[in-house]
């Protein structure tokens, strides 16, 4: 049994949707059905879920929401004409969109994730009306009714595993399940919706609660490649790779596939295949525990910005019992997560993402900086990128850190920070934004394309 989920680019449209289930049709063991909200159709479409949150937000001002409301009902409207499907499908997708905003906006955040959530509910409803209307056994699922299980707020929404002993029953229903993607409900009935590009957690989830023997992640490439298409010149594909390599790349900026995503699969160990809707003959690139590493030490190559640094320095700070602790405690009392933390013997830096600071946060954390640790100097600089040599053969190989280093050295940029995680899986360079492309693109020639180089 399969766990198949099919993202936003492959629902976007009536055609993308055939395709879908010309998809499900070739494999009987294709059982489980995740979708997303539709995606965008061409370059400069907006996405469902986009234009939800807009709709959202005018309604959480009291704004006139007719315009955003019929900008949603006519994607649906569209997707289902080009389908032949009955209008009844649309009345029942307008009265469901009706229905949640009036819904209680005492908690802004709430009511937000209630009518984000409509984008995949509604497809997978439309979805699973279409299956039925050219002859395929398929229903519509509610995750209530099949207990995806989530935790209460304040907290990070995350999926509870007490859920798993109702979603195993999935396994059992007849004919194909149609399951909406990017939320789940807490134990009281509250809907809360995942962080953005949430349905690749969804599938997961099931695909590991039910045991799947694969997790399909349909999306709309080929197979995720070595580094970032739009910077580097036709980049390889990566035929296999472990969790581990995805969650490092996927962490720096591969968004083929969402971080949090991983984690279930990886617990019992179910492999996840990325697929192209638009190629499904192409093999793809499968996710397993183990892979043969000799061959292909480094995988990939990922580059993020966005960081920001805190850089904190400090006489004799290597024997000040709980230094670090105190100043990790500042940040988290300004609700800011940390990245890496290198480190000399009188100085530390913490790499932060960008996003989660402001002018006066900053502010704040230099003075508490200053003030309740004494330090001799601190200063915030932004404007950095991490870019990130992943590959579980570089355990095992010498050397490539002086590769990498050499590599940056020839394009006359400098590196500001380097971190090798205790796990070996990923070498780590902080640089000037500015550089990011340049070494980007030199790296990737050191490790991919080295004998064509050389023999130029
Ligand atoms: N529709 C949601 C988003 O755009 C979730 C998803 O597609 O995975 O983020």
């Amino acid at each position: 049994m399969k766990v198949c989920k099919f993202g936003g680019t492959s629902v976007a449209s009536a055609d993308q949707i055939k395709k879908v289930a010309q998809i499900v049709k070739a494999d009987p063991a294709r059982k489980i059905i995740v979708v997303s909200a539709p995606g965008k159709r061409f370059n400069s479409d907006e996405k469902v879920t986009d234009l939800l949150i807009q709709l959202a937000e005018k309604a959480l001002n009291e704004e006139d929401i007719e315009q955003e409301l019929m900008g949603v009902v006519e994607r649906y409207e569209q997707i289902a004409a080009g389908l032949g499907l009955a209008k009844g499908i649309i009345s029942i997708i307008k009265s469901d969109l009706q229905e949640r905003l009036t819904n209680n906006k005492s908690d802004a955040n709430l009511f937000m994730d209630c009518l984000k959530a409509s984008g995949e509910d509604n497809n997978a409803k439309l979805i699973a009306a279409y299956f039925t209307h050219i002859g395929m056994d398929a229903n519509y699922m509610c995750p209530k009714d099949a207990g995806l299980l989530v935790n209460e707020r304040p907290e990070r929404v995350r999926a509870l595993p007490e859920g798993d002993d109702r979603l195993v029953q999935l396994r059992d229903k007849s004919g194909i399940i149609v399951f909406p993607g990017f939320f789940g409900y807490t134990k009281d009935g509250t809907l809360r919706t995942f962080n953005r590009g949430g349905s690749d957690i969804t599938g997961s989830l099931l695909a590991a609660a039910t045991e799947a023997e694969l997790y399909e992640n349909f999306t709309d490439v080929d197979s995720v490649f070595a580094a970032n298409p739009n910077i580097v010149d036709s980049p390889v594909g990566i035929d296999k790779m472990t969790y581990r390599e995805m969650r490092e790349l996927s962490y720096a900026g591969f968004s083929v596939f969402h971080d949090e995503a991983l984690m279930p699969a990886f617990r019992r160990s179910v492999p996840v295949c990325i697929k192209n809707t638009n190629n499904p003959q192409a093999p793809g690139t499968l996710i397993v525990n183990e892979r043969n590493y000799f061959a292909q030490p480094v995988i990939g190559i990922a580059a993020d910005s966005g960081f920001s640094t805190l850089f904190v320095d400090k006489y004799l700070m290597n024997q000040e019992i709980g230094f670090g602790r105190k100043l990790l405690q500042i940040l988290e009392e300004e609700e800011i997560p940390f990245e890496h933390t290198p480190s000399g013997i009188d100085n530390l830096s913490v790499i932060i993402r960008s996003k989660f600071l402001n002018a006066d946060k900053e502010a704040r954390i230099i003075h508490r900086v200053k003030e309740e640790l004494n330090v001799d100097h601190v200063h915030m600089h932004s404007n950095y990128s991490m870019i990130v040599l992943v590959g579980e053969g570089m355990r095992h190989s010498t050397g490539l850190a002086a590769r990498a280093a050499s590599a940056i050295s020839r394009t006359g940029a400098s590196i500001q920070m380097i971190n090798q995680g205790s796990s070996e899986v990923s070498l780590v360079f902080g640089v000037h934004k500015a550089d990011e492309n340049k070494i980007l693109k030199e790296l990737y020639a050191e490790f991919f394309l080295k004998s064509a180089v050389l023999s130029n």
